[in-house]
């Protein structure tokens, strides 16, 4: 029988069926363009609006603090960019960590372009934030203290409440990618103190192409898509109605299913990583044991072996999984994350992440880890560099 089993949650996630439904009619019936004055337009954004109602309520923001974008990316870059420019008379130094996804990092990288200085937050051999060092390279004229709630690659959860605290003592303000995050963990903006922060619809069982960034009252930052008057003049572009109505419709149903989701998922999680762990030799889990770990999240390294031969045997065998994140495959260059993490480069590259789903079964799981095993075997016995040294002694 083929299999196809899907590990890969981290990377996306299938649209759920209720979120599926309640977008329908926003495609076939409802298609009126929501900048429009007429029945067409007002129906579109009444969905609109009960979208932004809902979203807000569940992370306790006012549905005027809320803004949809075309996904993850474009918050990381509206909220960096935007923040970066619009304080750049107060200073133009920043602040994020190193583990940030593509969408900060690369961004940080254009920034400099632009004359801007960025610092790297240290972070422990876990993928915590070193919050003594945070605090040691914090200036006067740091205007922006940018770092993820959690690592999409290692599943670390970071102290953002802290981070945001010791922002606002410096005058800097805060921002959070929260992609992996939102309808995982519980969120409250109010409570947490930042000041912006990003969502992706794609990663809680919503439609890919829809996102959100949340801009606290009273915080102005620059536009980067500017257009027609959409998103109460911030951010142009015809709004994707069905896109919005289903990313709210899937943020409510990880919402009120986050225990249960929280508590299966970590359970799977939890079985893989003790039998890796236990049958596996030379491997290494990165990230987290398991307090302070995403749910979802599983990544191991193994010595001796590229991560992407064991990517391939998996898929062989029906198993989707990424070698690293998914941004970074297809390139040769070792995470940056992992790097970040102090590992070297070699175990930086041979690194294999599992991310589990609410529809994955246990018996998937052990299936993975006989095939994990077989395919290890079989690699370390071609490979030049299995030199087994000592006793096997997995961290
Ligand atoms: C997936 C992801 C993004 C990008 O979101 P898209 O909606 O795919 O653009 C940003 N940050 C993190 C942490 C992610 O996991």
């Amino acid at each position: 029988m083929e299999k196809h089993i899907y590990f890969d949650h981290a990377a996306t996630t299938p649209l759920s069926e209720e979120a599926f439904n309640k977008m329908k009619p926003y495609f076939t019936e409802i298609y009126g363009n929501a900048n429009s004055q007429h029945a067409f337009g007002r129906e579109a954004v009444k969905g609109v609006d009960e979208a932004r109602d809902t979203i807000a309520k569940i992370i306790n923001c006012r549905p005027n603090e809320l803004y949809f974008t075309s996904g993850g990316t474009e918050s990381d870059n509206w909220a960096f960019r935007g923040a970066a420019r619009a304080m750049q008379r107060k200073g133009k130094h920043l602040i994020i960590s190193p583990i940030e996804h593509a969408a900060m990092i690369m961004t940080a990288h254009a920034l400099e372009k632009e004359g801007f200085e960025i610092s790297y937050m240290k972070v422990d051999e876990y993928g915590f934030v070193d919050l003594e060092h945070l605090k040691s390279i914090i200036r006067p004229d740091t205007t922006f203290i940018g770092c993820m709630m959690a690592n999409n690659e290692v599943g670390t959860i970071e102290p953002i409440k802290e981070i945001a605290k010791i922002a606002h003592e410096h005058g800097a303000i805060c921002f959070t990618d929260a992609v992996q995050a939102a309808g995982v963990l519980k969120i409250d903006v109010k409570d947490l103190g930042v000041d912006l922060m990003s969502m992706s619809s794609h990663k809680i069982y919503g439609p890919k192409g829809v996102g959100a960034l949340y801009i606290r009252t009273g915080l102005s930052i620059e536009s980067i898509i500017t257009g027609g008057h959409q998103e109460r003049m911030k951010r142009g572009g015809t709004t994707n109605v069905a896109g919005v109505v289903g990313f709210a419709e899937a943020f409510k149903i990880a919402d009120r299913d986050m225990d249960k989701n929280f508590e299966y998922v970590s359970s799977l999680r939890d079985h893989f990583i003790d039998r890796v762990l236990a049958e596996v030799p030379y491997v290494k889990l990165n990230g987290p044991r398991k307090e302070g770990r995403l749910p979802a999240n599983a990544d191991f390294s193994f010595k001796y072996i590229e991560g992407e031969s064991i990517l391939f045997s998996l898929d062989l065998a029906g198993i989707a999984v990424s070698s690293g994140s998914a941004c970074s495959s297809g390139s040769l260059e070792p995470s940056h994350v992992l790097l970040a993490l102090g590992l070297p480069e070699g175990l930086a590259h041979g690194s294999i992440r599992f991310s589990f789903g609410k529809h994955n079964t246990l018996e998937e799981v052990d299936y993975a880890v006989e095939v994990l095993k077989a395919a290890v075997e079989r690699l370390r016995s071609m490979s030049p560099l299995f030199k087994p040294e000592g006793e096997i002694k997995n961290v």
